[in-house]
């Protein structure tokens, strides 16, 4: 047998309820802020993760599907492509490509859809996940730095959370400076690693060397009390990065949205600049993020682009619904059709779908049986989907133009004619 590859897996109904639920709540929250749908590519040029995400990150170093595509079978050139382990350099690619800079304005965009990475998987960490996120970027002048965007997205995830009933969210803080302080800040870091990392991690030895950010970001237990006693990046913000990290603070505190800071919080990717954030959720265990994003200057830029500031985050959707169904999954589940038909005897099928026809248009949901099914496997099947009404399609009721409308509840069954069958089925 032919199953899923481990680390993805399929979606089944009811379950696809809850996500499509999540989904329309994500929807309408980012229509309120003014947010617009964008889809991006599964697929992309590989160097643009590369340069996008960058090269000494796990994700892009060890976790990438990454592939030699020619373009036609015969064809010697070769260009490499990869899955998109992420959507935000997608989708700053696409702000290039259209020059959507030169509209002046802010971009607000959002996306939903799946992400790829070759991770061990565990619970929580799939090689197929989704990803729901949003991104602000656009030009210096059109205040795509200022700190209010950062409060404002942050803001919008809060919303977010409450709306779809995730209780005892914790959002954690930082900012990771910018390239004018980032320099000082990782030299100190470097030389206070180049003591201590050899009793670290192997890992953590690795990046000391690569990207000593990321040390920060070990979750191994033995390397905690050496990581404390690092230098701290609070530490060493200009005052520029300061003074925008106190603002956002206080527009958070303006609006009541609780956060903690958390100087050790560094994001896994290249391109962060200043505000850093997470947000986490007790019903997750050991992958307790439930998302996580912050503000990248100078993606753009590095991207051959031109200045654009932005600001984003991705939820994990998979996580996301984890923390949910540990929650109150059930306000959250489809309600069954309102209506089985039940033809009775040949030739009702024809009958009954016409009734269908009529019923659905009139708005009600409706689950269609066959002629060839006797009357107490209709009620059986109808109660199993949780449907309390059936409504019998027979000959008698044919030529009366009158159907039988069994109340599976109660038992009671009574008459109705078919100008009457909608307004009764909906009340
Ligand atoms: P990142 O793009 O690494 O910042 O991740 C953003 C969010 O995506 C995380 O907070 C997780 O909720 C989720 N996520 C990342 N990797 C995975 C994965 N392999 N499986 C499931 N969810 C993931």
């Amino acid at each position: 047998m032919i199953k899923a590859v481990r680390g993805t897996r399929d979606l089944l109904p009811p379950d696809t309820d809850l996500w499509n639920r999540v989904e329309t709540i994500c929807r309408e929250v980012f229509a309120l802020y003014n947010f617009h749908e964008i889809r991006t590519p599964i697929f992309e040029e590989t160097q643009l993760f590369a340069r996008g995400v960058g090269e000494d990150t796990d994700i892009v170093s060890k976790e990438m599907f990454t592939w030699d595509d020619r373009a036609r079978a015969q064809s010697e050139k070769s260009q490499s492509l990869s899955l998109r382990p992420e959507n935000t350099a997608g989708v700053v690619r696409a702000y290039i490509e259209h020059k959507l800079g030169e509209t002046g304005k802010l971009q607000k965009l959002y996306y939903i859809g799946p992400q790829f990475r070759r991770e061990r998987p565990q619970k929580g960490r799939y090689r197929q996940f989704y990803q729901i996120g949003a991104e602000v970027l656009g030009p210096p002048s059109a205040g795509s730095e200022s700190p209010a965007r950062d409060a404002e997205i942050l803001e919008m995830l809060a919303t977010l959370l409450d709306r779809a009933g995730i209780n005892g969210w914790m959002l954690y803080l930082n900012s990771v400076g910018c390239t004018n302080d980032r320099p000082r800040y990782l030299a100190a870091l470097r030389d206070a690693l180049a003591d201590v990392k050899d009793k670290m991690c192997e890992d953590c030895q690795r990046r000391a060397e690569t990207n000593p950010l990321r040390v920060l970001d070990c979750k191994k237990p033995q390397d905690q009390p050496i990581i404390a006693k690092l230098p701290r990046i609070s530490d060493y913000l200009d005052e520029d990065c300061r003074k925008h990290f106190a603002e956002v603070q206080n527009i958070l505190t303006a609006c009541g949205v609780p956060f903690s800071l958390n100087d050790r919080l560094v994001r896994g990717l290249d391109y962060y600049t200043r505000t850093a954030f997470e947000f986490t959720h007790g019903n997750l265990g050991a992958q307790n993020a439930i998302l996580g994003g912050g503000r990248y200057d100078g993606l753009s830029e590095a991207l051959g682009g031109p200045k654009a500031p932005g600001i984003g985050f991705a939820i994990g959707e998979d996580r996301f619904i984890m923390a949910l169904a540990g929650e109150n999954a059930e306000q959250y589940k489809a309600k069954p059709p309102q209506v089985y038909i039940a033809p009775m005897g040949s030739g009702m099928n024809a009958h009954a779908a016409r009734l269908a026809r009529e019923l659905r248009n009139a708005g009600i949901t409706v689950e269609l049986g066959d002629e060839a099914f006797r009357l107490k496997k209709s009620f059986e099947t109808a109660e199993k989907q949780g449907i309390t009404h059936v409504l019998i399609v027979g000959e008698n009721e044919v030529r009366t133009d009158s159907f039988a409308v069994k109340n599976l509840q109660s038992g009671e069954q009574i008459s109705v004619a078919r100008t009457d069958l909608a307004r009764r089925l909906a009340a």
